[in-house]
């Protein structure tokens, strides 16, 4: 049986990362787009659950494509719900990297995890931003062949893939967490007042072994994650303690 893939993304509908990815994952199963009808960039895994949402029939190259007035990640609930066996989400190309700190902002990784959530596979894949609509087309080659490799895991139910315009090689990497990417930047708008630019400007320099080391060195960066955010060491040492 072909795999059935949910395509999505955090960019929107009309996206040229997203019919990128539509376009690869057609040659690997068989395909249905569901995406946010406007850009839901870190907008993490919020739902929307205070009102209900759409689901509209879009003309999207040959796809059988659906917009929604809501979040990645009600795009990934309600495509599953409405398209029996799906097996993997895709989501992206986003047009943005999603490294280290951002994962826990990031709309396209969010909706992979929700993927995950539902006892789905969910795959993120974002790259720089280009000035060139068509630059996501020409990684293709690229995407495929991660995508393919780690679709042959089986055991990586959530994974985050992140390639830089020219990828030299592939690395498993993991998140980098140590130096934080936000900063907030004070400017005056046109009547005097101060407001705020949230803006994501690496602090440091990256750690070996990680995603953003990986698109240093112009690498495909490929990071296993999972769900559980328990802190192991910390717990073994606390139920220790509980003990005496
Ligand atoms: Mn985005």
């Amino acid at each position: 049986m072909k795999l059935r893939i949910l395509i999505t993304n955090d960019d929107g509908i009309y996206s040229p990362g997203l019919l990128a990815l539509a376009k690869i994952a057609a040659g690997i199963g068989e395909v249905r787009i569901v995406a946010p009808d406007i850009e839901q960039s870190s907008m993490g895994q919020a739902i929307t659950s205070s009102r209900p949402v759409n689901f509209r029939r879009v003309v999207l190259s040959s796809f059988e494509a659906y917009r929604v007035n809501g979040t990645p990640s009600d795009c990934v609930a309600l495509g599953a719900s409405q398209w029996d066996g799906v097996d993997v989400v895709f989501s992206g190309i986003n047009m943005g990297l999603n490294l280290g700190n951002s994962c826990w902002h990031s709309g396209t990784l969010a909706a992979a995890r929700q993927a995950a959530l539902l006892g789905l596979r969910g795959v993120a894949v974002s790259a720089p931003v280009m000035k060139e609509e068509t630059g996501y087309d020409l990684l293709a080659p690229h995407v495929e062949e991660v995508l393919k490799k780690v679709l042959a895991e089986k055991n990586l139910p959530l994974v985050n893939i992140n390639l830089p315009v020219k990828p030299h090689g592939m690395e498993w990497t993991r998140m980098s967490v140590r130096h934080y990417d936000g900063k907030v930047v004070p400017q005056t708008d046109p009547m005097g007042r101060i407001h705020y630019w949230y803006t994501v400007v690496p602090i440091e320099g990256a750690e070996p072994g990680t995603d953003r080391k990986a698109m240093e060195s112009g690498n495909i960066s490929i990071t296993p994650l999972r769900l559980d955010l328990t802190d192991e060491h910390e717990l073994v040492r606390l139920q220790g303690m509980n003990r005496h």
